[in-house]
């Protein structure tokens, strides 16, 4: 499995499972239960959660799924804004740890932003993290005020990523925040990667797709793969969609592809503010 290194050193799978919606009907359970297994053997060991993924259910699920193999995965939760106080985060950690059945996060995130000052919020997570409760901290969400903002406060600047929307169809990040986070190394995990299937359903990409003899889900996650520091974290409760999506990991996109994309879904328009710097 190819890997991403974060600021830590500690090199993580470029492709991690998500797991919103999962664990929302009792018919689909176990084949959930099957796919995030399948992940583990195949190497996609990261899996992505929250303890709002039905207010816990889905970390209940994730428990069941990694038993007995807990050093395999590089278990990645998040954080409520309205829970990331200073007590309030460790409690929830606390919680979230009960219902992963583990000791330790592998990273903590916090979810979005919220009222709670970000100076507080990363007093928690050091608090957590000297005491082996979570390995390592990030964000969510943040945009490139508020990360400006968190590099300012202590121990804000080593958050080992910032999950962001990004796919073909969601460019923003590409305006500045991206740019940004790249000068200080630090990766971004690119969430909703198909675009929450809308990228599947999309006539251009599946036309696109169909004649460089790839699937339209491929296509998304090989253009985002054709980075080095972007994390993608498909969410596929479906073992057959599990491998289909990781086969992207074989697919190299030519440059002249890449134009093709480009000109399909045109990343944002005009000069970059870094850029008028
Ligand atoms: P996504 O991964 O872009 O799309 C997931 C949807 O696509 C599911 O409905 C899945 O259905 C379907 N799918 C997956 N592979 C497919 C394929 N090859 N062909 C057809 N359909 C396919 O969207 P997402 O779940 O929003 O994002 C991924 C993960 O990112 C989440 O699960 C979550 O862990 C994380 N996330 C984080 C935030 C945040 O605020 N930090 C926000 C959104 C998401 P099946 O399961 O039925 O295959």
């Amino acid at each position: 499995m190819k890997t991403v290194t974060l600021p830590s050193g500690e090199r993580v799978p470029v492709f991690g499972m998500g797991t919103w919606y999962m664990g929302e009907n009792r018919a689909t359970r176990a084949e959930e239960i099957a796919t995030l297994k399948l992940g583990l053997d195949l190497g996609a060991t990261l899996i992505d959660t929250a303890e709002m993924y039905g207010e816990g259910l889905v970390e209940e699920l994730i428990g069941e799924a990694i038993a007995g193999r807990r050093d395999e995965a590089f278990l990645v939760s998040k954080v409520y804004p309205n829970n990331a106080s200073r007590q309030g985060a460790v409690a929830a950690c606390e919680r979230s740890l009960r219902r992963l059945r583990t000791d330790r996060l592998d990273l903590y995130l916090l979810h979005w932003r919220g009222d709670v000052p970000l100076a507080e919020t990363m007093e928690a997570f050091m608090t957590l993290q000297q005491a082996g409760n979570i390995r390592h901290y990030g964000v969510s969400n943040l945009d490139l005020a508020d990360m400006q903002e968190l590099w300012s406060v202590p121990g804000g600047s080593d958050v080992q990523t910032d999950q962001m929307l990004y796919n073909l169809a969601r460019r923003g990040i590409e305006w500045d925040l991206l740019p940004w986070l790249r000068e200080r190394g630090v990766p971004v995990m690119a969430y909703s990667p198909i675009d929450h299937t809308k990228l599947v359903n999309n006539r251009k990409l599946a036309d696109f797709a169909r004649r460089h003899g790839m699937t339209p889900a491929q296509a998304a996650l090989a253009w985002l793969l054709a980075n080095d520091d972007i994390i993608v974290i498909p969410k596929s409760g479906r073992r057959e969609r599990l491998k289909e999506n990781l086969g992207a990991l074989d697919i190299r996109l030519t440059l002249a592809q890449i134009a093709e994309l480009d000109g399909l879904f045109p990343p944002p328009a005009g000069p970059r503010p870094l850029e008028l710097i």
